[in-house]
């Protein structure tokens, strides 16, 4: 039973992999993906045990054409068991829409990068956190067995493409200003592989004392290569919940052959071979892979764990015994 909007819930698991693939890896391409494609896809990654998933974004089908189906999918996800589902929405009317179509958590970004914010969203990170505390009032204003959750996260929150360096003591606050503003959780992006394991480490633990147990999700793209050292960087800081995208769908458009977000069953096998359970089953996940290829067909997908197959005598990770 998932409770829905809360923090990890499930005893069988140590580390939560949020798919993101749905949204943050097909927002990058221009090619649409099928409604029926798209859910078959989401189906089957659920399927694979995965227990969170970022199906679409809620910003105007003129901007992104790729997400004008948003309500169509939340609607067939949410129908899927014990699978929480999640929806980004840059402001209160994408929220609106979100909540109507039943989705589980609201994802909303706040960039940390002033010209990011502007050229993103067209607001200062400033009002991005006042549009926060307006979703937080439709939040609380929807009755409680229908209530979303709601979670920031803090883009470009290692560096930025437009503006370079982004000072660390005003991510922080920009988190405190988010959390504030009636944020659930509040994680820390790298939207563009800017991000060095020493950097990620000494900034989720910055982050943990200041919001404690309202620190959320890593997310990573692995536009130069250092997502999955981002990862383990990260899992020392004490971070439970990793987004990640199949295939590393998406690309990066500055980037040409570059990824998008790291890669979902790297990202699970890394893992489990650590001894962190997922729940997630990589074979089944692998799999999965078809589905974009059907709804997607000569689109580029990457991982290096579905090249080279599971290592032979490869067994998940069990849970500790006490004692
Ligand atoms: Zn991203």
């Amino acid at each position: 039973m998932t409770v829905h909007g809360g923090m990890m819930s499930d005893e069988s698991i140590d580390a939560v992999v949020s798919e993101v693939g749905p949204r943050d890896g097909l927002q990058n391409i221009a090619r649409v993906m099928p409604t029926a494609a798209k859910i078959r896809w989401i189906a089957a990654l659920a399927a694979a045990g995965l227990r969170e998933i970022e199906v679409g974004s809620f910003v105007s089908p003129k901007l992104l054409p790729q997400m004008g189906d948003a309500e169509e999918v939340v609607r067939a996800a949410v129908a899927i068991p014990a699978l929480t589902v999640l929806a980004l929405a840059p402001n209160l009317r994408g929220a609106e829409r979100a909540a109507r179509c039943g989705v589980h958590r609201i994802t909303m970004p706040v960039s940390a990068s002033r010209e990011h914010s502007m050229a993103n969203i067209h607001r200062t990170p400033e009002e991005a956190v006042e549009e926060v505390r307006k979703v937080r009032k439709l939040c609380d204003s929807r009755p409680a067995d229908g209530r979303p959750g709601l979670e920031v996260g803090i883009s470009t929150a290692f560096g930025c493409s437009l503006q370079g360096p982004v000072a660390e003591d005003w991510v922080m606050r920009l988190a405190v200003m988010a959390a504030e503003a009636g944020a659930e959780s509040v994680g820390l992006s790298d939207s563009t592989g800017y991000a060095n394991p020493a950097q990620v480490k000494r900034m989720f633990k910055q982050l943990q004392r200041e919001l404690g147990d309202k620190a959320g999700a890593a997310h990573f793209h692995n536009t130069r290569g250092q997502g999955l050292a981002n990862v383990v960087a990260a899992l020392d800081a004490g971070v439970k919940t990793f987004d990640a995208s199949q295939g590393g769908l998406g690309g990066c458009p500055y980037a040409p052959g570059a990824t998008g977000n790291i890669v979902t069953e790297d990202l699970v096998f890394l893992l489990e071979s650590m001894g962190l359970r997922t729940g997630i089953d990589i074979e089944r996940l692998i799999a999965a892979r078809a589905l974009i290829a059907e709804g997607l067909p000569g689109e580029r997908i990457y991982g290096n764990v579905p090249e080279a197959g599971l290592p032979k005598g490869f067994v998940y990770a069990r849970a500790a015994h006490a004692g």
